[in-house]
């Protein structure tokens, strides 16, 4: 990325509290080095990040919104919703955080039993357990370390994507219940990466919906891609957002702050939030 002083800040990463390989404070030294004035870590359900990247934000200057990527379950299928601005501290934040934990260990144990029908033995103990929301990236990698499957792609396509045989569906909660909790807590809704959707009927729902805003502008989207997304969030006074996604290494085509938010969608997002960092 050229060096800039323009305010830019990337509001879609993920650290080792989820599925990322960077640490919190990996990704603010990250977001420092790339020239990003602001950041927001939205780790997949859970929001533990913050207890380190805030104290440290405020030392390094980085304006940090809080974030998270919650999993929702809309029509039978997975519609991820970034949440924005809210009080971190909130007591019915941290149930909800909960509640997806353990719904995520339920499907996890479901998934190792249906690997190990197959003669596959992973135990949970050997998936990350220092990680707030264990997904299949960890069952991916425990696959990969074990030696039953050379790489992601061979993890997705033979044991646990989709349409493979040792996938477990489940299914998170809903979308009402999920902008409730969102507005609760003092945040604000953005649809993720709605071009990832590959559901016409979906998409027409979505946007329908109350969102606040929508992830326009999303990792190395090309400009064609995304105007389309630009004049629908116009359309209905949404905040445009923009994030890379970052994963760290397990995506490494994929740098921190390839895509951003500017200025005025930042402090659309922050405007109203309890705890500003
Ligand atoms: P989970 O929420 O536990 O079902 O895991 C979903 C996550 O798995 C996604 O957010 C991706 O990071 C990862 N994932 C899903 N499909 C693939 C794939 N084909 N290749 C690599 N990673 C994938
Ligand atoms: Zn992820
Ligand atoms: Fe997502
Ligand atoms: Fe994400």
């Amino acid at each position: 990325m050229c060096p800039t002083t323009e305010f830019r800040a990337d509001l879609h990463c993920h650290s080792t509290c989820s599925d990322g390989t960077f640490t919190p404070e990996e990704l603010l030294r990250e977001a420092q080095a790339k020239g990003l004035k602001g950041l927001s870590i939205t780790d997949h359900d859970t929001v533990a990040a913050y207890e380190t990247a805030i104290p440290l934000a405020r030392e390094m200057g980085i304006e940090l919104l809080t974030g998270v990527e919650f999993s929702t379950t809309v029509k039978e299928q997975s519609v991820h919703v970034l949440a924005y601005g809210f009080d971190v501290q909130h007591e019915e934040l941290h149930a909800f955080c909960q509640r997806h934990k353990e719904r995520r260990e339920e499907r996890n144990i479901r998934m190792l039993e249906s690997l190990k029908k197959g003669g596959i033995t992973i135990e949970v103990c050997e998936l990350a357990q220092d990680t707030h929301a264990i997904g299949r990236p960890h069952i991916a990698k425990a696959l990969i370390d074990k030696g039953y499957a050379k790489d992601l792609r061979e993890v997705f396509t033979e044991f646990i994507g989709g349409n493979s045989p040792y996938f477990v569906k489940t299914s998170s909660f809903g979308l009402e219940e999920t902008l409730a909790l969102i507005r609760s807590v003092g945040g604000k809704a953005v649809l993720a990466h709605p071009h990832l959707i590959n559901n016409q009927g979906l998409v027409d729902y979505l946007l329908q919906q109350a969102f606040d805003g929508m992830e326009v502008f999303y990792a190395r989207m090309p400009p064609h891609k995304e105007r389309p997304w630009v004049k629908r969030a116009q359309k209905r006074g949404w905040i445009q957002t923009g994030g890379s996604d970052f994963h760290g290494t397990v995506k490494p085509h994929i740098s921190l702050g390839c895509s951003w938010t500017g200025i005025d969608s930042f402090n659309a997002l922050k405007q109203g939030s309890e705890i500003s960092c």
